[in-house]
């Protein structure tokens, strides 16, 4: 096997349009699996340690970019980088969910993405916010929001010859929650997972879907129902409680957003209950950070 190790994103793009078959590796946590269980032998290897441009996150024109090897550890703040944590509650919460200590150390955010796993915990989050994934290649760079970024079980719209260079996100205007469901609480693939962003300047709901369809999805049908439910009952302004009802029928819609299936770690009935029940949880979770005026907390 062959080890490509370029000291910048032009030679690792260079790398990657001379050998597009080349396996981009950073934390390792997923290929290195795939290499000792034999169910990948690549020929080439294309390290992205020593690429100075995917690392760190900056504020940016009123947006935040965060490097595709930003870690786990990094989003938590388990390094001391609190700041990123503020900027980012929801996918600071998935992100502490992850694994255990070592895969937080070693995983990376573009690593999820590169997976496109269905139960990638960085994606319901990065769908409430409506990220966008800027990806290049050595003709260019494009972005592409993380609705159209999977398009199919473990597949994403990556070109053989992309990299992911960095997740951009609007900074967190309002209440963002995740919350996922596994057979134990950590090392753990999730049965179902959801994540909620309210943007009450846009008086808009995100959410996203995880480990219930065969990619990552949002819920749209429920984000219109609670931005529309929120608006005609003036809650956006009055941040009054959140009529019971309200509550019942936006876990309904998010329940009828997936399209999950039986498997060894649960029933689809199961998961499209527990989707019903998280949805409610972190709506009535994130409601209450909103009516105490908590926003980008970590
Ligand atoms: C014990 C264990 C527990 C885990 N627990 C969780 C969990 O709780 N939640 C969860 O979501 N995941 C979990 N994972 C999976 C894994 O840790 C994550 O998917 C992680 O984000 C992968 O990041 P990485 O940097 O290690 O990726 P790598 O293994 O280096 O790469 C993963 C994929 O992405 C591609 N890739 C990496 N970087 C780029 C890039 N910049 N551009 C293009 N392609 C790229 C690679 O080619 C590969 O296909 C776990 C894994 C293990 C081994």
């Amino acid at each position: 096997m062959e080890f490509l190790q370029p000291g910048s994103l032009a030679e690792a793009l260079a790398a990657k349009a001379a050998v597009p078959g080349a396996v981009p590796i950073a934390g390792g946590t997923d290929v290195m699996v795939e290499l000792n269980f034999a169910r990948r032998r690549p020929d080439v290897l294309l390290d992205l340690n020593r690429v100075p441009e995917l690392t760190g996150w900056s504020l940016r024109d009123g947006k935040l970019r965060v490097g595709a090897a930003v870690t786990y550890a990094e989003l938590t703040g388990e390094r001391g980088v609190t700041e990123l944590a503020r900027h980012l509650p929801g996918l600071a919460m998935a992100a502490r969910t992850v694994g255990s200590p070592q895969i937080r150390n070693r995983g990376t955010i573009g690593g999820n993405l590169g997976s496109a796993s269905p139960a990638g915990d960085c994606h319901p989050s990065l769908l409430a916010v409506g990220a966008e994934i800027e990806v290049a290649s050595a003709g260019g760079s494009r972005m592409i929001p993380a609705a159209e970024f999977f398009t199919g079980v473990k597949l994403n719209a990556l070109a053989p010859d992309e990299l992911i260079v960095a997740v951009w996100i609007g900074p967190s205007a309002g209440p963002e929650q995740f919350a996922k469901i596994g057979t134990r609480n950590a090392m753990v693939i999730a049965v179902a997972a959801f994540g909620l962003a309210l943007h009450p300047d846009r008086r808009a709901v995100g959410t996203g879907i995880g480990s219930a369809a065969p990619t990552p999805v949002r819920a749209s049908e429920a984000e219109a129902f609670l931005a529309g439910a929120l608006d005609e009952s003036g809650l956006w302004d009055s941040r009054e409680g959140l009529p019971p009802a309200v509550v019942t029928e936006f876990g309904a819609l998010v329940s009828a957003a997936a399209s999950p299936i039986d498997d060894v770690r649960g029933t689809a009935a199961y998961r499209r209950h527990a989707l019903a029940v998280l949805a409610r949880r972190t709506l009535t979770w994130a409601w209450a950070d909103y009516q105490r005026d908590v926003a980008g907390e970590g």
